[in-house]
């Protein structure tokens, strides 16, 4: 009955820390199961190091004579490390990452066998792609899917296999991943922005995205999260009473870090090391049993795969700790959820970061430049970056006052602020002698000075400048980073070739010299893009008026939000950009709805289950020992015994009200899920969103007020208090 969660909790106390051990500075440690250049060098002829260090720079094609010696190199070097397997390595559009493997071991002729790979296994793989989510491609093109290696995504090892980072695509092309698209935005940006660069300085060739992630998470003691259901089969509390004590004194931010979870984190830490990925700070967060951790920046396409990486060895390293890591964005209602801010930046070949002031006034042009364009990009955008970071369970950490509402806007400082209200008074056309001292001296000339002081923070903004980046917070604890990056480069690289194509024009025909260009076309960008910037409180509901007032979308779920990807603005914006055909777009929309739909299904299922068969029998249980009870009391006091009975009667009343609705209530809610079934697509996840789900809190309303009058040692689920304090 309850056994499992007194057995949980029972072995929980008796956990130990487990020893890790660190006789290795980290420094030595990095990198170390990556073929990355120094590998290469060692292992590679110059000739073929060349070529991938071409492809990676300047996306030059590698031919096939190459991609066996590269094949052969890399075989060696794994099968020093001790490899026995191979897999291409994949982001499928399940949101998790996919491997086949495959041993080096081949028999040969005469009987003997040997480790074998060649240019064509590296290169290329067909995975079944049937069996993965392709939104009707493969219907459409009677297509089979491939899998296709990204040279600029280092190979590496994990546990015994050389996992080689690919694209999955049909054979007609279209992308069956998240790293495909994501690939083609990066080139967009790329070329784009180092046009723009071309002003400021001939050198530039190569203009890379960077993105540095931070990735909050919560762990839970395995056994007890065994003890319910609706975590193992949804990764969030579908019910459970708040506990007395949550997150209200503060006391758990920052704070000293438990020594079980330090253990993991050493533990998870080492492994990163190996695998090159940066990670750098860890922390607590602010509910309790809730961590972040980041890492320093990296060039965005690896850094995306390092995320994938770490949440797929977080999931692994947090099993040898006896943990469950939850990347749900809001596992417990009623405590903070998680999200994954994504910092975002521009970074040019010659070393300098975009969006980061320089010395000369040209440079801080250049800034000027980025960062207005950005600004202009998610003005124009700002729904289809909504539709980014859409997802069912990011649903519930938008607009819940804790992390960004549905509104997209920009924060970037009062200092810079009153910037761009200056800019925005820049005369039309050619500028007088003095207006031009002027803006290089007082303006444009005193932004690093500005920004060196410049402490605000606005933890309530989803898209914040802070200082040398732009950092995008509403992304979700769960989510890919690709598809919000995919996004973020692709909208900034059309606003550049914007910005390019109208600074030329008035070069060409206005005679204006550059920088005179480039202020008047600014000036028109910060006047549009005004209704973008907001200042104040995110949370607030005075923002959402205001909001309304200015046009800004307030797209609150997610079947809403999604409509956004599909209009006839984002399937230009991708297909101009090269980023996504008309076909592709429409697939990923469909199998978003999709997931969408089952996610919310699953639930209701699961939510049902729970409800009727572990909740309300062991009411029952508890009320007949209430009855036994108010029996008893009325063979002792006869016609009396309603004043000492009266507690009971009352509680024996309202479990049958609470039984009677949850019984009611899900009936209907299985009625509504059998009509919603019937539904297609759009209506389907509709329906879903509207007509099902807003059961769940029904339902557990009751289940959650019995959860505070049933007998303790009766109760079958671990409780929040249990989840959230036991260590
Ligand atoms: P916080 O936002 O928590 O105050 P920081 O400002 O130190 O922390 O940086 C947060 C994250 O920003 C780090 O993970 C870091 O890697 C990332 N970051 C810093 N510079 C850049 C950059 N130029 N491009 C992308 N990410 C960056
Ligand atoms: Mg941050």
């Amino acid at each position: 009955m309850s056994i499992l969660r007194f057995n949980a909790l029972k072995e929980v106390l008796n956990r130990k820390p487990i020893t890790i051990e660190e006789n290795k500075r980290r420094s030595e440690l990095f990198g170390k199961n990556v073929f990355n250049e120094q590998a290469m060098r060692q292992y590679m002829t110059k000739e073929a190091y060349q070529s991938v260090m071409d492809a990676v720079e300047f996306g030059a094609k590698i031919d096939r004579k190459t991609a066996d010696q590269i094949a052969v190199s890399m075989k060696d070097w794994a099968l020093s490390k001790g490899a026995t397997h191979y897999t291409h390595w994949f982001q499928p559009l399940t949101g998790a990452t996919a491997e086949k493997h495959d041993a080096f071991f081949e028999t040969v002729e005469g009987g003997g066998a040997m480790e074998k790979f060649d240019g064509g296994q590296l290169v290329q793989q067909e995975p079944d792609a049937s069996s993965f989510p392709n939104g009707g491609i493969r219907n459409t093109f009677e297509a089979r899917g491939y899998t296709a290696w990204d040279p600029t995504s280092p190979a590496f090892i994990y546990g015994t296999t050389l996992c080689i980072p690919t694209v999955f695509v049909a054979y007609t092309g279209e992308a069956l991943d998240n790293k495909a698209p994501l690939l083609r935005a990066l080139q967009a940006v790329d070329t784009a922005a180092t046009a723009v660069c071309k002003y400021f300085d001939k050198n530039v060739s190569k203009v890379n995205a960077t993105l540095g992630w931070e990735q909050e998470y919560f762990l839970i003691d395995t056994a007890l999260a065994a003890a319910r259901p609706d975590i193992m089969m949804t990764g969030r509390a579908l019910l459970g009473h708040s506990p007395a004590k949550g997150q209200q004194l503060d006391d758990h931010y920052f704070g000293s870090i438990p020594t079980r979870v330090l253990s993991f984190m050493r533990d998870l830490e080492n492994e990163c090391m190996l695998l090159g990925v940066p990670v750098k700070t860890r922390h607590n967060e602010v509910a309790p049993n809730q961590f972040e951790l980041a890492p320093i920046f990296e060039e965005a396409n690896l850094a995306v795969d390092h995320n994938s990486l770490l949440m797929d060895v977080m999931e692994k390293v947090s099993q040898r700790h006896n943990f469950k890591v939850l990347f749900h964005e809001k596992p417990f209602a009623g405590i903070n959820g998680s999200g994954k801010h994504n910092n975002w930046s521009l970074s040019t070949n010659t070393g300098v970061n975009l969006l980061s002031p320089g010395k000369t006034p040209m440079k801080n042009l250049q800034f000027l430049t980025f960062f207005v364009n950005t600004i202009k990009a998610v003005h124009d955008y700002e729904e289809l970056i909504r539709a980014s970071i859409a997802s069912a369970s990011n649903d519930h950490r938008l607009g819940a006052n804790e992390a960004p509402p549905a509104i997209i806007s920009v924060f970037i400082g009062s200092q810079l602020s009153s910037v761009l209200d200056e800019l925005e008074n820049v005369t039309k056309g050619k500028l007088s002698p003095e207006e031009k001292t002027d803006l290089k001296l007082n303006i444009v000339g005193k932004i690093p000075e500005i920004l060196l002081d410049n402490t605000d923070r606005n933890r309530t903004s989803p898209f914040a400048f802070t200082g040398n980046k732009f950092e995008l917070r509403a992304v979700g604890s769960w989510a890919n980073c690709a598809g919000p990056m995919t996004v973020l480069n692709t909208i900034i690289a059309r606003q550049l070739n914007e910005f390019k194509e109208e600074v030329d024009k008035l070069i060409d025909t206005k005679k204006l010299k550059k920088d005179e260009a480039i202020f008047n076309v600014l000036r028109e960008y910060i006047k549009a893009s005004k209704s973008i910037r907001f200042e104040g409180d995110g949370y607030g509901e005075a923002w959402e008026k205001e909001a309304k007032k200015r046009g800004l979308s307030n797209n609150k779920t997610t079947p809403e939000a999604l409509k956004a990807k599909v209009s006839k603005k984002a399937i230009s914006l991708f297909e101009e950009m090269g980023v996504m055909n008309k076909v592709e777009v429409e697939a990923r929309h469909e199998i978003e709805l999709e997931e969408y739909s089952k996610k919310i299904q699953i639930e209701s299922r699961v939510l049902g289950d729970i409800a009727r068969n572990h909740i309300i029998p062991i009411a029952i249980q508890y009320q007949n020992t209430l009855i036994e009870n108010v029996r008893g009391l009325k063979e002792i006091f006869g016609n009396n015994f309603e004043r000492y009975a009266n507690e009971q009667i009352d509680l024996i009343q309202k479990i049958s009200n609470h039984i009677a609705e949850i019984n009611s209530k899900v009936e209907d809610m299985v009625e509504e899920r059998k009509k919603t079934n019937k539904l297609e697509g759009q209506k389907n996840a509709d329906a879903y969103c509207n007509k099902v789900k807003p059961y769940f809190d029904e339902i557990r309303y009751h289940c959650d007020k019995l959860e505070l009058m049933v007998d303790d040692n009766l109760w079958p689920l671990t409780k929040y208090r249990e989840l959230l304090f036991t260590r």
